[in-house]
């Protein structure tokens, strides 16, 4: 392996965890030591840390971001015969947890330039049944969610944020979590803030919200051996996730500054190619969860790079309304071009805080050899 041709992956972990090592075994050894497993003096910490991160009071760490999800609509009461608009081009659990609630999805197309909704297409959508919102701030750059608060607020509609990949993100200087009823933090490893294993956190500013939350993420029980709502399940986090967390949540702002320059390069790197970056939202501070381009030839891209050492992610190949499992628990399927478009064209670039400056530079050199070599 030399300097120019090893291989560059998607997403690395292991460079990341390399650095971090004795801060990490230091945490997990205290907790193991503790005997303290499950919803201890490091989950409250954690949830008090992430929710002032996103600008409210409560945090309620859950097992997923995917059972946050299912909880936040339970908790604002959200059920059987609700509809709620969400966005078809978002990772599987954004509707799944909709229907697991018990409640119908309406999707409702994206916008061209970031495949984010919006709500001009949260509003075509809206019928009398509608009952919420969810929100995706997809690859980290947040929903213009002014109009969507606007929107709700006049028809009483709740809103929740799937910032599962957004968290730091911010809209018009204040932080993505803190604009809806509820918002939902996914941990999964290759997260923005990513644990060493599953976990999630719901945050609000609402107080009876955050209780309800405490009590269904923990089978319904507000005193031990009693369940007040069958809706509960078993999704607590525990000691080990959250001590880790809050070792890497130490150095999540580094690693959004990080991500940010790397974003720059890739901009400048590619500029005025027919691959073309998504653009950021006005207004917004995305934390580039992801680097995404879109092209017509976006498959023999992907082949190309991957002919020359480097890694790529098609998120999302499979709209959620092209989903077998989805379609016939949707209500009022209409056409939603943009989506399908986007997941023909999408293509992730490598993208994570160890990346090297020189490899983001290697990889767009491969982009422009393939965009002007093909044109
Ligand atoms: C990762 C993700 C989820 C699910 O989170 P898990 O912690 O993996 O359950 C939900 N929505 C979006 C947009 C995601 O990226």
């Amino acid at each position: 392996m030399n300097a120019l041709t090893h291989p560059i992956p998607a997403f690395d972990l292991t460079r990341q965890h390399a650095r971090l090592l004795p801060e990490l075994v230091e945490a997990a050894r205290e907790v193991l030591a503790s005997g303290h497993m499950i919803l201890g003096a490091n989950v409250a910490a954690l949830e008090q840390e992430v929710a002032r991160l996103c600008g409210v009071e409560h945090g309620v760490g859950v097992a997923s971001g995917t059972d946050g999800l299912y909880l936040a609509l339970r908790a604002l009461g959200i059920g059987p015969g609700d509809e709620v608009v969400t966005t078809p081009f978002t990772f599987l659990a954004t509707a799944t947890s909709i229907v697991r609630a018990g409640a119908t999805p309406v999707f409702a197309d994206i916008e061209p330039d970031t495949l984010n909704t919006s709500a001009r297409r949260i509003a075509e959508a809206l019928t009398p049944r509608t009952r919420a919102i969810v929100v995706v701030h997809l690859y980290g750059n947040p929903v213009a969610m002014e109009p969507v608060m606007e929107l709700a607020r006049a028809r009483s509609l709740k809103v929740v944020e799937d910032m599962a990949q957004a968290i730091g993100a911010s809209y018009q200087g204040r932080p993505v979590g803190s604009f809806a009823d509820a918002a939902v933090i996914s941990f999964y490893p290759t997260k923005n803030l990513g644990g060493c294993g599953d976990g999630g956190m719901v945050v609000t500013r609402d107080g009876e919200v955050a209780e309800r939350l405490r009590i269904l993420r923990d089978h319904g029980q507000r005193h031990r051996y009693v369940s007040e709502d069958v809706a509960g399940i078993n999704s607590r986090l525990d000691e080990l996730q959250a001590a880790l967390l809050r070792v890497k949540l130490r150095y999540l702002d580094a690693f959004t500054e990080r991500r940010r320059v790397l974003a720059r390069r890739y901009r400048e790197g590619l500029a005025g190619l027919d691959v073309v970056p998504l653009a950021e939202t006005p207004g917004g501070r995305s934390v580039y969860h992801q680097f995404t381009v879109r092209s017509a030839r976006r498959d023999r891209l992907q082949a190309y790079l991957k002919e020359h050492g480097v890694g790529s992610t098609v998120y999302y190949p499979v709209p959620l309304h092209r989903q077998a499992v989805l379609q016939e628990r949707v209500a009022h399927p209409r056409p939603l071009p943009e989506a399908d478009r986007a997941a023909q064209e999408v293509l992730s670039l490598p993208m994570f805080p160890e990346l090297e400056v020189e490899e983001v530079e290697r990889v767009c050199a491969l982009v422009r050899e393939f965009a002007v070599g093909s044109a």
